[in-house]
């Protein structure tokens, strides 16, 4: 089963959410910035902080010269705070091998740091109008209800194949890819889909009578986790301009001292923080490293 490009495309035009990454004069630098952002995190929590950040760094070269430490406080409770490391280092990337121009092409955006085979494609597309498919988790539920009747599915190695498949062959391939996505996350959601409201009048899942899905869903939880115990120290960090001595960040976490201490190794080990001469705490690039060369 295929998808009509004029009832998606046409409905996507009127009934698109005002995003400000989608708005006009909006860079490809500004486009993969929130991508990045909403990786893993939702519209309402990305969108006061991606404003914030475009305004004060526009560009790869601002955001590289402001330094990791300083883009980990900005990223603030986004959460997997790995990603605003590896923005940095994109953004340094960028800067220094592009001439501050962010790549247009899939093969050269992979080879980014921090950019995988989905925002390759997501900034291609949404940046630089190019009929690539994008493939997230709204792009997969939509297709594998309309063309595989079934209510969810994981990702699958043909995902990418079954959304090229269904791509127009004309300039509106952008807007296609853009209306899928907003359809999953605005009217074909997860848990309820609203089939009243689609715009869509084929759809295999529907027809079948929306059969119960057979894959069960694992719900996260965030409370308790070692996400959350990273999160905390982190605040610490991000909440002091010069190092701190362990016993600040012990208080940050007290209930589970092993776990505490797993975390801070994890955070130690994925760079995000690290530890001066003397044995203190500081976030990326505010250690006695970075001390010493702005000192020269
Ligand atoms: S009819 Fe329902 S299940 Fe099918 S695409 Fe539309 S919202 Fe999703």
């Amino acid at each position: 089963m295929s998808i009509d490009p004029g009832e998606l495309v046409g409905w996507y035009e009127s009934a698109q959410r005002d995003l400000p990454w989608r708005r006009p004069g909006v860079s490809a630098w500004q486009i993969l910035v929130s991508e990045f952002m909403l990786q893993q995190t939702p519209v309402s929590r990305v969108e006061p902080i991606w404003l914030a950040w475009t305004e004060r760094w526009p560009t790869p070269s601002a955001t590289a010269a402001a330094g990791p430490a300083e883009v980990l406080r900005a990223w603030g409770k986004l959460g997997y705070p790995r990603r605003a490391k590896r923005l940095h280092e994109c953004a340094v990337t960028i800067a220094t091998e592009y001439d501050d121009v962010v790549p247009d092409d899939v093969e050269t955006l992979l080879t980014l740091p921090g950019v995988g085979a989905y925002t390759a494609r997501a900034v291609a597309c949404f940046a630089y109008s190019a009929g690539v498919p994008v493939v997230d988790t709204n792009v997969r539920r939509v297709v594998t209800r309309v063309v595989h009747g079934q209510a969810d599915a994981p990702a699958r190695a043909r995902d990418l194949d079954d959304v090229a498949a269904l791509l127009p062959d004309d300039e509106t391939a952008p807007t296609f890819s853009a209306a899928l996505m907003e359809l999953g996350a605005t009217v074909c959601t997860a848990r309820a889909p609203r089939c009243g409201s689609c715009p869509l009048s084929r759809c295999r899942w529907r027809s079948a009578g929306y059969p119960a899905a057979t894959t069960v869903r694992r719900v996260q939880r965030y409370a308790g986790t070692d996400r959350q115990v990273r999160g905390k120290l982190l605040d610490v960090l991000r909440g002091s301009d010069s190092p701190v001595v362990r016993g600040q960040l012990d208080l940050a976490w007290t209930s589970d001292t092993a776990q505490r201490d797993r975390a801070l190794d994890s955070l130690l080990v994925d760079g995000l923080v690290e530890q001066t001469v003397d044995g203190r705490f500081a976030l990326a690039g505010e250690g006695d490293d970075a001390r010493d060369e702005g000192a020269r």
